[in-house]
C-alpha cells in the first residue's frame, strides 16, 4: 500500500474542503491502487460507443466508492507502458516527474460494471475520431492489449431521501446508467446528446443537440419545464453542459450549491488530462 506524504494527504483535504463549499460533496478514497489491466474483449454498442471489457487480478479485490465511480486510464506513448509511481495523491504530479519518451497519456473513464468474482471491468468509451489518445486507443485496442489503472474516486453523493435531477451527455451515460440500477428516488433524467444516432436503452428524456453547443439543447428544455423539487443535482458531461446546468438549478431554480454536483467531462476545443 502507497505511503503519502504529509503534504500531500494536506493538499487534498485542503482541495476537497475549498470544493466542497461550492458543490456537492464526492466520495472520496483514502488508497488510490494502480495496476496493469489487459483488455479482454471488445464489442461496439453503437456506432459511437465501444465497450472494452478489462482484466486485472487486482481487480477481485477493488472497491468502488460509488455508482459513477471513475478512474485513470494510463495508455503507452513508447513501445512498452511504463506505470508511474504510485507515491503521490495526485497521478499527475508522478507522471510529470517522468521522462517524455515513456510518460504515458491520461484519460478519465467511468467503470460501467465491475465483477470482483471474475476481476473484471466494463469501461464504455465514446470514439470520437482520432483527436486525443483516449478515442485513438480504444478505436485500435484489441483483446492482450494492455494499459494502466489509477484509481479515481465517485461524486454522485445525494442525501438519503429527497427527487433527484440527473443530466448527462454522451461521455457521461455510462455514469448515468450505473446510477440509475441503484437509484430508488423519485428521479427527473435528461441526456443530451448530439443526434439519436447516440441514444442507448435507458429510460430518459433525450435532448437532441444537432450542431449547437453542447449544454444549449438540455438548457432549453429545463427552462421550459415545470421541474418538480430538486433536492440534489448530477450534472456531468461537456463542461459548458455540466456549469450551464449548475447554474441554471442554483441560479434560476434556488436549488442549494451545496445540493448540486456537477463536473465538466470533457471540454469542446481542449484536451483533457
Ligand atoms: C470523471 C470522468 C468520467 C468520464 N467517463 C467517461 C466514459 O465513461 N466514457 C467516455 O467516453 N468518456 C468519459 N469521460 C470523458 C473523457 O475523459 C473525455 O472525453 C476525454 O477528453 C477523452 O480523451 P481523448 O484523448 O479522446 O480526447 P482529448 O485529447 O481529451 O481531446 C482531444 C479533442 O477531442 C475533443 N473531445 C474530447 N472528448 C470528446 C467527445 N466525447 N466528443 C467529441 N469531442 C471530444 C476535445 O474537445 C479536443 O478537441 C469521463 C471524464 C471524466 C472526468
Amino acid at each position: 500500500m502507497p505511503r503519502y506524504s504529509a503534504f500531500d494527504r494536506f493538499t487534498i483535504k485542503a482541495a476537497v474542503k475549498a470544493a466542497e463549499l461550492v458543490m456537492a460533496p464526492a466520495n472520496r478514497r483514502e488508497v488510490f491502487e494502480q495496476f496493469v489491466l489487459t483488455v479482454t474483449a471488445v464489442t461496439d454498442l453503437s456506432e459511437h460507443m465501444r465497450r472494452i471489457t478489462f482484466h486485472a487480478p487486482e481487480l477481485a479485490s477493488f472497491s468502488v466508492t460509488g455508482p459513477d465511480e471513475y478512474f485513470g486510464l494510463l495508455m503507452a506513448t513508447g513501445r512498452e507502458l511504463v506505470m508511474p509511481a504510485d507515491d503521490r495523491i495526485n497521478v499527475r504530479t508522478s507522471l510529470r516527474a517522468m521522462p517524455e519518451d515513456v510518460r504515458p497519456d491520461l484519460r478519465w473513464y467511468t467503470i460501467r460494471a465491475h465483477r470482483p468474482s471474475v476481476a473484471e471491468i466494463d469501461v464504455d468509451f465514446v470514439v470520437h475520431g482520432d483527436a486525443g489518445p483516449g478515442t485513438r486507443w480504444a478505436r485500435r485496442a484489441i483483446a492482450g492489449d494492455q494499459a494502466g489503472f489509477r484509481a479515481g474516486g465517485s461524486a454522485y453523493r445525494p442525501p438519503s431521501e429527497g427527487p433527484v435531477l440527473l443530466v448527462a451527455d454522451e461521455t457521461a451515460l455510462p455514469a448515468l446508467a450505473a446510477i440509475l440500477e441503484v437509484e430508488t428516488r423519485p428521479a427527473q433524467v435528461f441526456a443530451e446528446v448530439p443526434d439519436e444516432s447516440y441514444r442507448v436503452d435507458l429510460d430518459v428524456e433525450w435532448v437532441y443537440r444537432f450542431s449547437g453547443k453542447p449544454g444549449s439543447a438540455v438548457l432549453k428544455v429545463l427552462r421550459d419545464k415545470a421541474l418538480s423539487t430538486v433536492e440534489y443535482g448530477w450534472a456531468c458531461g461537456e463542461s459548458g453542459l455540466a456549469t450551464g446546468v449548475r447554474r441554471h438549478l442554483v441560479k434560476e431554480r434556488g436549488v442549494d450549491r451545496k445540493a448540486v454536483m456537477f463536473s465538466g467531462y470533457w471540454k469542446a476545443g481542449s484536451a483533457r488530462m
